[in-house]
């Protein structure tokens, strides 16, 4: 796709990928079961050409907690500004450092921008929900 032109149109696109088959993220799962199912749509932010990106997914990764594998519930919303070529980027980061900004090539890969994103949406520290941790018990207590 052509993100410029997707940006400007305000155009939306909606799909899902196995996760397994994204050969990066594979490496930081405890299974490859799951999928992402994902949201793109372009919008003028600032003046600038964006996406913003929702995803949800559920990855399979080991709690720090009790050391077993669990269905994490990730969802994310993200806003990629599109530069037109180097110098921009340059400029737009040293003016925001914290800027989620690429160059927009003229076929930039669905795929791998839903990929980035899952791969920056990954908790640090993975563990289940409270209530569902066979070790929570051991971690509220000793009283
Ligand atoms: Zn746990």
């Amino acid at each position: 796709m052509d993100p410029i032109r997707f940006a400007r149109e305000a155009a939306s696109y909606a799909g899902e990928i196995a996760l397994a088959e994204m050969d990066r993220l594979r490496d930081e799962l405890a299974g490859d079961q799951g999928k992402v199912v994902y949201r793109l749509t372009g919008a003028l932010v600032g003046g600038r050409p964006a996406l913003r990106l929702l995803i949800d997914a559920n990855p399979t990764l080991i709690c720090q907690r009790c050391l077993t594998p669990y269905v994490h519930s990730l969802h994310s919303e993200g806003v990629i500004f599109l530069a037109r070529n180097d110098a921009e980027l340059e400029r737009w980061e040293r003016l925001d450092p914290l800027l989620d900004a690429i160059v927009a090539e003229e076929r930039t890969d669905v795929r791998t921008l839903v990929e980035d994103e899952l791969l920056l949406s990954l908790p640090v520290v993975p563990l289940h929900e409270e209530d569902d941790c066979p070790r929570r018990d051991d971690y509220l207590g000793e009283h």
